[in-house]
């Protein structure tokens, strides 16, 4: 099997890094991606890989829909630009990012402030990354409750923050995010009640398939995300979103247009907030355009032969 390592710079600062980078490789299946964050240890990127390996071999269950809709991102820009880019995605959900290392939660206010006056009638959710503490989560969703959120997402770290914040009932319903897909148990949540929707990753979780079984296990609203992935990962997580039963909020799969490339002619970007569920047909010549340079090829390989 040929192993293409990719190394693409993202166009907004995410998680403190600027390039994105993995293995793409075509099985039976069809193309699949291991991307599994550089940092992450050997376990937790064995279990992407279970996730890639299905995308190459088994492919992807029967879809319930043709096309899966999508929440507009905005990472922690300054208002205006916030407001902008929430405009430009042209989706009726936006999902705004808020807790960011170094800023305030007057910098959070005034950022979802910024976009629910540019789009009043856009439904708008939070995504802290765990960077609230539990009090000043409540206080944000306080401050934030009366512009009309439909979730916070990850608000706190820990499941326990989260389950202490929904007790407070703030009127904002809680989505756990890292609570489920880097805890060694994603079924804690749902014991603690500590949310009321659930993220699922495909990569994170390993597969579409265990997505699909999790979801069931949780037994609340599942809302599919990416990793920040090619239009190969991509399509692994319309097909996780296409074969859910119920899909009563918009996916966070609208991530293409973070990279400043992608492996496809047609990267997966949303027309009218919807994400069509379809082949992703990769180009060599991008996948050439996109090869990493020595070093970074090492890593992957090694860290592949490791893993695999
Ligand atoms: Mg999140």
């Amino acid at each position: 099997m040929r192993l293409f390592v990719y190394d693409i710079p993202l166009t907004v600062g995410f998680r403190g890094i600027t390039h994105r980078s993995g293995v793409l490789f075509e099985g039976p299946a069809g193309w699949a991606e291991w991307s599994p964050f550089p940092e992450y240890g050997d376990a937790e990127a064995a279990t992407w890989l279970r996730a890639a390996l299905e995308m190459a071999q088994e492919g992807y269950p029967a879809p319930v829909r043709a096309s899966v809709p999508v929440n507009g991102i905005v990472p922690g820009l300054p208002p205006a630009e916030a407001a902008a880019r929430s405009v430009a995605s042209g989706c009726g959900t936006v999902k705004v990012k808020v807790a960011a290392k170094g800023e305030s939660i007057d910098d959070d206010v005034a950022r979802v402030a910024a976009v629910r006056d540019a789009l009043p009638h856009v439904r708008l959710r939070v995504d802290a990354n765990g960077g609230w503490s539990l009090d000043d989560a409540a206080a944000a969703l306080r401050e934030l409750e009366p512009m009309g959120l439909e979730y916070a997402e990850q608000p706190c770290a820990s499941v326990e923050e989260l389950a202490a914040l929904r007790a407070m009932d703030l009127g904002v319903p809680i989505a756990a995010d890292e609570s489920i897909r880097r805890a060694g148990d994603p079924l804690k949540v749902k014991e603690a009640g500590a949310a009321d929707i659930a993220m699922l990753k495909v990569q994170p979780i390993g597969g579409v398939r265990a997505c699909l079984r999790l979801a069931e296990q949780l037994d609340m609203p599942v809302v599919v995300s990416s990793a920040v992935e090619t239009s190969v990962g991509l399509r692994a997580g319309i097909a996780l979103a296409a074969a859910l039963p119920d899909l009563p909020y918009a996916c966070g799969l609208e991530t293409a247009r973070l990279l400043e490339g992608d492996v496809t002619r047609e990267p997966l970007y949303p027309v009218d907030g919807e994400l069509p569920v379809g082949e992703v047909i990769v180009d060599p010549d991008l996948l050439a355009a996109h090869a990493a340079g020595p070093a970074l090829t090492r890593f992957w390989l090694e860290r592949w032969e490791r893993v695999r």
